[in-house]
């Protein structure tokens, strides 16, 4: 494992590049900031909205694929404000049970920026047959809800007539990964590795699913997606996490304050919806040797909010440390006991970058602090 010089990315994050002076490719786009003109970035944004603004009468004229998260506050907000568009929000629900945060802020986003959100609450009995094999074989359990995060908004904009459908960060360009263009067009959002297509016989074979059951994690038709044009916020501002949680705290945002300290998180504001969705995120780890906690220390060493040595704390502290209450509300959803669990997280280990200690505990064999 090689960490980026600047922020705690190792080189295993997948599709990640490193320059020759080992500078990441998510800290070269952060870098390149600096010689992109935002003001005629902000005209082009202006430009392909004054091509659909009213299309529709007074129907909705685009879509925004929304979370309720911190970002979606700020992505309507800049759509239905700043840019007079009339927009309908779509949403994919999982069936975890919420954090009271999560429940709110989904509700205040409707409330405060007076827009229809339509949502999806996806197949109950699909996403625990799915899941389940999706986490033992390939550790990757919420694929099934990834894939329709993706895939549903492009099905309803064209049931809703809005080409022009909204999505927030690039993140392969943003933080690294496979595809990295700065482009403004998500028409290859399908394909960045976050939740890939998976092969469908495989699945009815080994899950007991129908291929009904799979309809909506199909990438729509040629003919349907062509209709459609995508766009990702990021290419168009100067994307922020933290900016976009400072303002959606001003429109009602509520954090996991109080409710929720997390233990493999260095801070309480992203993906806080559910505490079983975050097994997912968390498996990064055994599989790459990175989580939560190195992700968003390198965006906060980027962004000047830290310094790399203090970012490199907050890994070697958070990073291999799975919440407990993610575990537990994890296997009640999918029927494991909790030392099925850990038996399968066992198997995820990545022997390469792994190796266990006298506590028979899988450590780093290159951690980031260790040095060499
Ligand atoms: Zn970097």
């Amino acid at each position: 494992m090689r960490y980026c010089k600047k922020c705690v990315m190792p080189n295993t994050r997948p599709g990640i590049s490193f320059n020759e002076d080992g500078i990441c490719s998510a800290c070269q786009a952060y870098e390149n900031r600096k010689n992109v003109n935002w003001e005629n970035r902000w005209k082009e944004l202006e430009s392909i909205c004054d091509k659909y603004r009213g299309m529709n009468g007074d129907a909705p004229d685009c879509a925004i694929a929304v979370s309720g998260g911190k970002d979606s506050y700020y992505q309507v907000y800049l759509m239905k404000y700043l840019l007079n568009m009339n927009p309908i929000l779509f949403s994919v629900e999982d069936n975890f049970p919420m954090t009271n945060a999560g429940v709110h802020n989904l509700k205040n986003l409707s409330e405060e920026f007076a827009c229809n959100i339509v949502s999806m609450k996806p197949n109950i009995q699909a996403q625990k047959k799915i899941m389940r094999y999706m986490f033992e074989h390939y550790g990757k359990p919420t694929w099934y809800i990834d894939r329709l995060i993706y895939t549903y908004p492009l099905y309803m904009a064209n049931k809703f007539n809005t080409p022009l459908i909204v999505y927030g960060e690039n993140v392969s360009y943003e933080y690294g990964g496979k595809d990295a263009n700065e482009t403004y067009s998500a028409r290859n959002q399908l394909s960045n590795g976050v939740a890939s297509e998976v092969d469908e016989a495989e699945l009815i074979e080994n899950t007991g699913v129908s291929s009904k059951d799979l309809y909506f994690t199909r990438t729509p038709k040629d003919e349907e997606l062509n209709k459609l044009d995508p766009i990702y916020i990021s290419y168009f501002v100067q994307w922020n996490s933290f900016k976009n949680y400072e303002f959606a705290k001003k429109h009602g945002f509520h954090d996991l304050t109080h409710e929720w300290d997390r233990t493999h998180h260095v801070e309480n504001f992203d993906q806080i919806d559910s505490r079983a969705y975050l097994v997912h995120s968390w498996l990064k780890y055994p599989k790459f040797g990175h989580g939560a906690a190195t992700d968003y220390s390198s965006r906060m060493i980027r962004y000047g909010l830290i310094t790399r040595e203090e970012g490199i704390e907050k890994v070697r502290k958070f990073d291999h440390a799975l919440d407990p209450k993610c575990v537990q509300d994890f296997c009640e959803f999918c029927n494991y006991s909790e030392a099925e669990f850990w038996k399968i997280v066992d198997s995820l280990y990545n022997k390469d970058l792994f190796e266990k200690n006298e506590y028979d505990c899988w450590v780093l064999k290159r951690p980031i602090w260790k040095k060499l």
